[in-house]
């Protein structure tokens, strides 16, 4: 089958330095990026910012020594600290790529330290608290541009990015009322030319859409599995033996960063409970159609989520063998369980 000019960009070797980045270059788009975070999607990014020399120069941060060294090992930045504040220090482009909780520390941390006409954007996937907790410390003449790549995987850390993860995926931005628009513009031409479709939202609006989405399918997949686990003996080893493609599938979700979606969870409260709610209402009315045998009710409501499915698959945003994905380094495995490795496909997040 025949490429697309994407698929071939997305394919594309991405450049372990800057040196070998410049040589494919035009005009990079920012002269100096401090990725505050980078795991799953921060290094995803900057293997795009190397991949298409899209930076002057890359300085990463994180928080543990390891993660520090595997970001210089895999040449995703020029250099790499610990301190938000360093990397913040005169980049024109503050990406920050971190769990959510961690906001509250790094918005007062870098806020003295940036230039006049930075932006300070990230990729957090609640918006509403970000815009709460990093607004207030956004000095005059910084300007603010929140972002939401809607893409991932199951995976966390440097190993696990990947420059296609982004690809034929949406992008929303949340800029509050009066952000200059050419920062926006700037921020959009960034993730196209990571391969998205951006889209302007407004903050509570992106909330709700992602809780129903993205939040509540996570939180019913930790629901199932921790209730598969907690079955006694014998039923639980005949549960994992018998895992059918339902329960593989939430096995999947529910691997995914521990840290990142408790940040998640409680930083989207409202709008998770508010669709919590409607599920349960949804899930009674099931549960009377089983008892009293209303099939009909049944085959209304699977017939009209078949449709849904058919929509996005139309979308193109299905995940499944006939939209592959480009496929990952060998990954790192949610926090506090980093055994095995394997290669990921992307999801929308
Ligand atoms: P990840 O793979 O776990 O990486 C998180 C990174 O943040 C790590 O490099 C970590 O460093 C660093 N970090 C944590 N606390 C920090 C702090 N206080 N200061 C500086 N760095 C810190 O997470 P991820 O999946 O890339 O998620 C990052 C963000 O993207 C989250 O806000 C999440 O909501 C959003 N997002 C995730 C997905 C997804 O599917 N994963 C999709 C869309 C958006 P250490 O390794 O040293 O701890």
């Amino acid at each position: 089958m025949k490429k697309t000019k994407a698929k071939r960009r997305a394919e594309k070797p991405v450049p372990r330095n800057k040196a070998e980045a410049s040589r494919t270059s035009a005009k990079p788009l920012f002269a100096r990026v401090a990725l505050i975070g980078v795991g799953l999607i921060g290094s995803s990014l900057a293997r795009v910012l190397r991949r298409d020399a899209l930076a002057g120069e890359i300085v990463g941060c994180a928080r543990t020594a390891e993660t520090c060294k595997a970001v210089l090992d895999l040449g995703l930045a020029d250099s790499v600290t610990s301190d938000p504040a360093a990397a913040a220090r005169d980049a024109d482009l503050v990406m920050i790529c971190a769990p959510i909780g961690a906001y509250k520390s790094i918005a007062p941390a870098i806020a003295p330290h940036l230039k006049k006409g930075a932006i300070v954007s990230d990729v957090g996937s609640v918006k509403q608290a970000v815009i709460r907790d990093v607004g207030p410390f956004i000095p005059e003449g910084v300007h603010f541009v929140p972002g939401h790549p809607v893409a991932g995987t199951e995976h966390s850390g440097p190993e696990a990015g990947f420059a296609g993860l982004f690809q034929d995926r949406f992008c929303i931005l949340t800029p509050p009322p009066g952000t200059d628009p050419r920062a926006v513009n700037k921020i959009a031409e960034l993730w196209r030319r990571a391969g998205m479709k951006v889209e302007i939202m407004d903050p509570h609006h992106h909330d709700q859409v992602l809780a129903i989405t993205s939040h509540l399918p996570h939180l019913i997949a930790y629901t199932i599995v921790g209730t598969a686990t907690d079955l006694e003996g014998h039923i639980k080893s005949e549960v994992i033996k018998f895992a059918a493609g339902g329960f593989r599938d939430f096995t999947r979700i529910a691997a995914s960063d521990p840290v990142m979606w408790r940040d998640i969870f409680l930083n989207n409260r409202e709008a998770v409970l508010e669709m919590l709610g409607r599920l349960t209402e949804d899930l009674a009315a099931l549960q009377r159609a089983i008892r009293w045998g209303e099939g009909d009710k049944l085959l209304d409501l699977f017939t009209r989520t078949r449709a849904i499915r058919r929509s996005i698959i139309e979308a193109g945003q299905a995940d499944d063998e006939a939209t592959p994905r480009k496929s990952a380094k060998p990954a790192r495995a949610p926090r506090g369980r980093r055994k095995s490795s394997r290669s990921a496909k992307s999801r929308g997040r």
